[in-house]
């Protein structure tokens, strides 16, 4: 055998020493930063793609710093559910609203959805959906006999969120499952304001849930990504319009979402119990009208969110009506000093935006009544800052002119 010849420079440079197979499982998550995954031969190239044999080929397909991200949400949401619950991990929560909401419906298909919706996607349900054939309606979710009314032969999907933006309404889950089902419709429920940490919608009948990982998976403001999660069989379709649409999560994304569970239970217990705490101070602040949190009595959902949420936790967002309409709400808001105004929510800081000329600026005043919200509502996603700081930035906003 004579000697390979010397490769060039270019080519040791591209074709760098293998880097070794690790035999020892990595505590750390690794990230698999590559796009593509090579073979030994070509008849495993076709096995794995073709879907017979397991494996990676290509990372819009299946990166394995996404799957893992997306197992551990399976494993959090899946708690307390018979038979095997999967995840599908996407770039965006409205990657994975919209590619669900597209793999289950087709044209002549109809939507009944809660009227209290994130506004993404509402445009999605309005603007996006009606374009291919299928038809919307829009309901208040909690009221049973308008949910069943709207249903139809043609309903394929029921949509409705955990927890809703900005009055805290309560998803009746168990009553929104039983009315889908009745109809062969499948309860997609949007569960991000809550985290399985609170509740987990597949226990009370659900059959996808989907989330913005950008907020409490993540927690830190520092990536966005989304995920949907459900039983493998009715999955299947949203991961195959994944792969078609290619809303897939990035490696680098990946890890920082699958890094942020560590910690999503400490963070969204201690966050629940600070927002508790301080809707229950505002609720007897002169300068607030009303405060809309769950965890209060007054709340119109208390009882049911004591149902359907886990011990103590009633989510971290609350809702006041600042006394003295916009112009006082918006000049709270630019008074704090330790909230940011900012949009988003879930995160380690805590975040405030008026509502009517921000998340919810498209609703003219009529909606906005409609809707619960007042020209004074400020919204306040409660981080891990210490109760007594908020408690003192939120009075001196409120009380100084
Ligand atoms: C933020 C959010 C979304 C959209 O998620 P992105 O990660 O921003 O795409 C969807 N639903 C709810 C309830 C949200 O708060």
């Amino acid at each position: 055998m004579s000697e390979q010849p010397r490769r060039g420079e270019h080519t040791r440079a591209v074709r760098t020493p293998v880097p070794p197979q690790v035999l020892q499982r990595p505590v750390g998550l690794p990230v698999y930063r590559s796009a593509t995954f090579a073979f030994d031969t070509s008849q495993g190239y076709a096995d794995v793609l073709g879907g017979t044999a397991p494996g990676y080929s290509y990372s819009r397909v299946d990166n394995p710093t996404a799957d893992a991200f997306a197992a551990a949400v399976a494993d959090l949401e899946g708690y307390g559910v018979d038979g095997p619950v999967t995840a599908q991990p996407f770039a965006s929560g409205m990657a994975a609203i919209s590619t669900t909401l597209l793999a289950l419906l087709s044209a002549g298909d109809h939507v009944v959805a809660s009227a209290e919706l994130y506004g993404g996607t509402y445009s999605v349900l309005a603007h996006v959906l009606p374009r291919f054939g299928v038809r919307v309606t829009v309901v208040d979710a909690g009221d049973d006999a308008a949910v069943r009314a709207a249903i139809g032969p043609q309903t394929k999907v029921v949509y409705a969120e955990t927890l809703a933006n900005p009055t805290m309404a309560v998803a009746d889950l168990p009553a929104l499952a039983a009315a889908a089902h009745d109809a062969d419709a499948v309860l997609l429920v949007d569960s991000t304001f809550a985290s399985p940490v609170v509740c987990r919608p597949l226990e009370h009948g659900a059959d996808i849930v989907v989330h913005s990982a950008t907020k409490y998976f993540g927690g830190h403001s520092d990536v966005t990504g989304g995920v949907a999660v459900g039983a493998p069989d009715i999955l299947a379709p949203v991961r195959a319009l994944r792969i078609d649409l290619g809303g897939s999560l990035s490696p680098d994304d990946a890890f920082l979402l699958h890094r942020g569970i560590a910690t999503l239970p400490l963070r969204v217990h201690r966050s629940n119990e600070t927002a508790l705490q301080i809707a229950t101070a505002l609720a007897a602040h002169p300068q607030v009208e009303r405060v809309h949190h769950p965890g209060l009595p007054e709340h119109p959902d208390h009882t049911l969110a004591a149902t359907l949420f886990d011990d103590g936790c009633f989510g971290a967002i609350i809702s006041i009506d600042v006394r003295g309409g916009a112009d006082a709400a918006m000049a709270f808001c630019d008074r704090l000093r330790l909230a940011d105004v900012a949009a988003s929510l879930g995160g380690v800081h805590t975040l405030v935006g008026h509502v009517a000329s921000t998340t919810h600026r498209q609703l003219d005043e009529a909606a906005l009544a409609a809707a619960g919200i007042a020209p004074g509502t400020v919204r306040i996603s409660v981080g891990l800052e210490d109760a007594a700081d908020l408690l003192a930035d939120l009075d001196q906003a409120l009380t100084s002119r």
